[in-house]
């Protein structure tokens, strides 16, 4: 039997990777490449209930995901999962109004939710109209989950959809995979703002993880006929993380830090020194938490350890501007590697290690930039 206990390669993260370029025939022209992606899990020869038309999920933080950005990224054809740090009405509330508004009954609308008060929260999301549901987690691998998951289809059926996670190896994604999520998603202790592996020392680089798991859901679609949408959540800080993420198998990304920047986010806007940045902080830190009641015993509000701190992040402006930048980067260069759509940039993508040393010959070097 294999050794599971010891890993003795380093794990790995997107950043130490480069893309080779494949032939690129006369039809990869960025007009032609197509980002559509499955949100959910179908059986082969079906197709998902619900798909992205751009691979990306804005993160459930109270920093992230409310209801403009909902809105926003909706129409632009991805999806946000508005945060479960709040309390059960303001959370379906902010479901219900994304509902109401005209127009939005186009795309589906996620919401977070957690393990502890699901019984009463989905419900109460389900009826202000969420479509999507995902459970926020940093450790996925847990027979919590796998109640929750069983709670939807009992109550739900098919129709509510329930994404899972988070988990960084195979066994976790197979473990949720047969509890039956509807996509699970990849990632423990990148996030920008998370000192997970630092607290708890829990974790693994972010590209190790989806090596990984991208072979067990393929190797689950095989055998099981099955396929269950993987997203790499946490730690995507450049354009070019995000195309790496992809080649290595990932259905869409999940980003805190990136969405966090516009104007569509729910934080506040701050001019420190003269420049312009937008707050930031993780569902772990004390900021996050302090909605939690606990009814009227103080002792059960100490947070006794935090996973996640309270930042700042460059301004980056409107959400649609910083989007076309990101997608024209991924169009061109998922060209260059002779791929007019997210399958085949996976199936065919080959990539290098990159060494220290190549880093720095990466970037403007040996030269002083104006
Ligand atoms: P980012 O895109 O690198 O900023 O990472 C965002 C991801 O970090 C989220 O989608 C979560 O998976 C994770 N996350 C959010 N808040 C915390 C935290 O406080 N501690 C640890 N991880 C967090």
């Amino acid at each position: 039997m294999k050794n599971e206990k010891y890993i003795l390669e380093p794990s790995r993260t997107f950043s130490e990777f480069l893309l080779m370029p494949n032939l690129t025939t006369r039809s990869c022209i960025t007009s032609n490449v197509v980002l559509k992606t499955p949100l959910v899990k179908y059986e082969k020869g079906e197709k998902p209930a619900y798909e992205l038309s751009i691979p990306f999920s804005s993160a459930m933080m109270q920093s992230v995901s409310g209801e403009v950005m909902a809105v926003e990224l909706g129409k632009l054809g991805g999806i946000a999962f508005i945060y479960c740090s709040q309390t059960i009405e303001s959370q379906a509330k902010m479901v219900a109004d994304i509902k109401k508004k005209r127009g939005n009954e186009k795309f589906p609308i996620g919401a977070g939710v957690n393990t502890h008060d699901y019984a009463e929260r989905i419900p109460a999301l389900v009826d202000a109209g969420a479509d999507v549901l995902c459970i926020d987690s940093s450790d996925g691998f847990s027979e919590w989950q796998s109640d929750v998951i069983a709670f939807v289809r009992k109550n739900y059926g098919d129709k509510i959809k329930v994404g899972a996670g988070n988990v960084v190896c195979a066994r976790g994604f197979e473990f949720l995979a047969n509890a039956g999520a509807d996509f699970v998603k990849v990632g423990i202790g990148g996030g920008s703002i998370c000192i997970t592996r630092e607290q708890k020392g829990i974790g693994r680089g972010q590209a190790s993880a989806m090596m990984d798991v991208a072979q067990e859901r393929d190797e689950y679609f095989k055998t099981k006929g099955v396929y269950v949408p993987i997203c790499s959540d946490g730690g995507l800080v450049h354009d070019n993380n995000i195309i790496v993420a992809l080649a290595m198998g990932a259905d869409f990304v999940m980003m805190g830090r990136y969405f966090a920047a516009f104007d569509e986010s729910p934080s506040k806007k701050i001019t420190k020194d003269g420049r312009e940045y937008k707050e930031y902080w993780g569902e772990g830190s004390a900021r996050a938490s302090n909605w939690k009641r606990y009814g009227d015993d103080p002792t059960k509000n100490k947070l006794l350890f935090v996973e996640g701190v309270d930042s700042l992040i460059p301004y980056n402006g409107r959400l649609k501007d910083g989007l076309d930048v990101t997608l024209a980067k991924i169009r061109s260069t998922m060209c260059n590697l002779g791929s007019l759509d997210i399958p085949t940039l996976y199936k065919t993508a080959r990539l290098t290690i990159v060494s220290p040393a190549s880093i720095i010959e990466g970037g403007a070097h040996d030269v002083v930039v104006k």
